[in-house]
């Protein structure tokens, strides 16, 4: 054991007893290095953050630009600091009329908890709807509307008034009513193993929603930014939120949340009290120059549109007698496999064999297929031949 391997295990906090612990020095495009010498194929995107790859060349300048300039100079939302207004402005141009005004938090959770209070301000109520198997985010009021109970049960009193309705299913849609405040839903869920909903159920969704006064918010912290193979996932279906909640990818690899209302909505966080929702770094000009770069990385370099060509080929190779089911939309891609060990099995042989694949949190009989979205056809082809070859040793 090395050094540095002890540390880690003695100085840093796990999360779990059995971390992959690779010994990271460097990372480009799709791939990872490590000490020992090897490369990795990446096929988990730091869980769905570097959808432009490792240290595109754009977000990197747009970084060294910024710490040029300068750092943290106050906390979110006194001073005018460029790299936050125009990553508002571009964000807010890709997105439909009604979404134009951004809140800049730190990480996916704390964005879902500021909307939770924003939809408590805008309707007054306290109700939350949100569905089984869901993610949301490690503190308590994400944990609150997230639908694994074996992440919950240790952690309670959580927040009161919490209701869960079945994902996809149009005859749950009944529990939301006036008492709801808002309505939580991955327009794909993600840690529930990539479950893709039907149009009609998310356009039943809205039409509840608004029947009864309950703002619908749509947590694409996963989904966004062109992993599903739209800029956002609600434009498979064409139902608009109305809130958006953004992080992960959205920062180019810095750390970075969002959320998105309207003006008129947003400004309730401003008075009665005062300061409805504060952050000393939300907003930092590093993530959101690099952001930015992304966002135009993406859209220029067409990475939504790679991702949705890349995720078909990814499902039509990922033919073996080992698969029960290849679910996804884009380069949100689960493997279903016929039990938990497999999968477990699997993922290291992969790791022996300089693929990186990863699990889920509420779908153990799955792994994770999610690159970043600048992979290249020989990669694919690659990563999925390293997968069936992965189970023709391993399935019986
Ligand atoms: N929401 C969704 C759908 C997620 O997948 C995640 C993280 O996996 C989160 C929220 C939480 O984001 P963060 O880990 O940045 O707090």
């Amino acid at each position: 054991m090395d050094a540095l391997y002890t540390a880690f295990h003695q100085l840093l906090a796990q999360t779990s007893p059995y971390p992959l612990a690779l010994d990271v020095v460097g990372a480009e495009g799709c791939h990872i290095h490590t000490r020992d010498g090897r490369r990795y194929l990446d096929l988990v995107a730091g869980l769905a953050v570097n959808n432009t790859g490792h240290r595109h060349p754009r977000v990197v300048q747009a970084i060294k630009d910024q710490v040029d300039r300068y750092l943290h100079v106050i906390p979110y939302g006194e001073f005018i600091q460029e790299p936050q207004v125009r990553f508002a402005e571009r964000l807010t141009a890709v997105l439909p009329v009604g979404l134009d005004n951004v809140y800049f938090v730190n990480s996916g959770t704390e964005a879902n908890e500021a909307a939770l209070k924003l939809a408590k301000r805008i309707t007054g109520r306290t109700g939350l709807v949100a569905c089984h198997r869901s993610y949301h985010g490690s503190t308590h009021g994400s944990l609150s509307i997230t639908g694994n109970e074996a992440k919950k049960y240790r952690n309670r009193p959580l927040l009161p008034d919490v209701r869960f309705i079945t994902f996809n299913d149009p005859a749950d849609i009944v529990q939301i009513d006036r008492h709801t405040a808002a309505v939580v839903v991955e327009p794909v869920q993600g840690d529930a193993g990539i479950r893709v909903p039907d149009t009609g159920w998310m356009q039943a969704l809205r039409a509840r929603c608004t029947e009864v006064g309950a703002l619908l918010v749509f947590d694409e912290v996963q989904t966004g930014m062109g992993r599903t193979g739209k800029l956002f996932a609600f434009e498979h279906s064409g139902v608009v939120p109305d809130i958006l909640v953004l992080g992960k990818a959205l920062g180019g690899g810095l750390p970075i949340g969002a959320f998105v209302a309207s003006r008129q909505h947003m400004r309730l966080l401003t008075h009665d009290p005062v300061l409805g929702h504060i952050t000393t770094f939300g907003g930092h000009p590093l993530p959101c120059v690099a952001g930015l770069a992304a966002l135009e990385v993406t859209l220029e370099e067409g990475l939504a549109e790679n991702a949705a060509r890349m995720g078909e080929r990814f499902k039509r190779s990922l033919d073996h007698s080992g698969i029960k089911e290849v679910r996804g939309q884009g380069l949100m891609i689960a493997v279903e496999l016929d039990d938990a060990e497999l999968v477990q099995r699997v993922v290291k042989d992969l790791l022996e064999h300089g693929v990186l694949g990863f699990w889920f949190l509420s779908c153990p009989t799955a792994f994770r297929v999610a690159p970043p979205l600048t992979i290249s056809a020989d990669l694919v082809d690659h990563a999925t031949s390293a997968i069936r070859a992965a189970l023709d040793r391993i399935t019986p």
